[in-house]
């Protein structure tokens, strides 16, 4: 019987993805000088990789990784105005409004009585309070989590620390990797968001054993009618 439903928060709840994407465009044109014919989207991915166990997920440490990108590729000849401009494209993602996906308020409208509905997410904690703020979302949810890395033994403390039993909860999210794996795993629900958005890094090839608990939905507005069938 699921009671707890436990949503994704970037490029699940909101878009996150794009405004990725069209800072990588904007940095690609501050390092073109530089780029040789070089993929900028490549090397930048390969500066986020190796960053992450250093700085974790979010915005920061892909500014870091911008700055250390246009660094290498221009031999450290940069100049600090271009450095600046990388910042700025950085403050300007900071500063950008929160776009709630279509069908998500009145998917939490239709849930919000007969579910506790929760926040998982990685990122930036000051980022993440801030767009969910933003959102308007705040009052669905009983509680949000930010958490370093969404794993099996995080999602594991995770719900014991709040006393929940894995065959009570369901997840969705648009990374199978982040927010589907992980729970199925442990015995939980995992619900895949198809989005056209997803980030390279959360990209894995579907399992091949397609379990009882992994569903795929298209569009948020599914989820209630899902979570009704698997409860009746
Ligand atoms: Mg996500």
């Amino acid at each position: 019987m699921i009671e707890w439903i436990a949503f994704d928060a970037d490029d699940t709840l909101w878009e996150n993805e794009r405004y990725y994407r069209d800072t990588q465009e904007k940095l690609g044109q501050i390092v073109a000088p530089y780029l040789n014919g070089e993929n900028i989207e490549k090397i930048l991915y390969q500066t986020e990789m190796e960053n992450i166990p250093h700085y974790g997920y979010g915005l920061k440490s892909f500014g870091l990784s911008m700055i250390e990108t246009a660094i290498q590729l221009s031999n450290q000849t940069i100049s600090s105005r271009e450095i600046n401009q990388i910042l700025h494209l950085i403050r300007d993602m900071v500063n950008h409004p929160v776009e709630v996906f279509s069908g998500v308020i009145e998917t939490l409208e239709q849930l919000k009585s007969g579910y506790k509905l929760v926040v998982i997410t990685k990122g930036d904690l000051l980022d993440q309070e801030r767009k969910l703020a933003n959102s308007r979302l705040s009052n669905y949810f009983e509680w949000m989590e930010v958490v370093s890395e969404k794993d099996e033994a995080t999602y594991k403390s995770l719900l014991n620390r709040h006393g929940i039993q894995p065959e009570s909860f369901l997840m969705i999210g648009n990374s199978l990797r982040s927010d589907v794996l992980p729970l199925v795993n442990l015995g939980a629900v995992g619900v895949h968001l198809l989005q056209a958005y997803t980030w390279e890094h959360e990209k894995v090839k579907n399992p091949e054993d397609h379990s009882q608990n992994y569903y795929s939905v298209n569009h948020i507005s599914e989820l209630p009618g899902l979570v009704n069938t698997l409860n009746s």
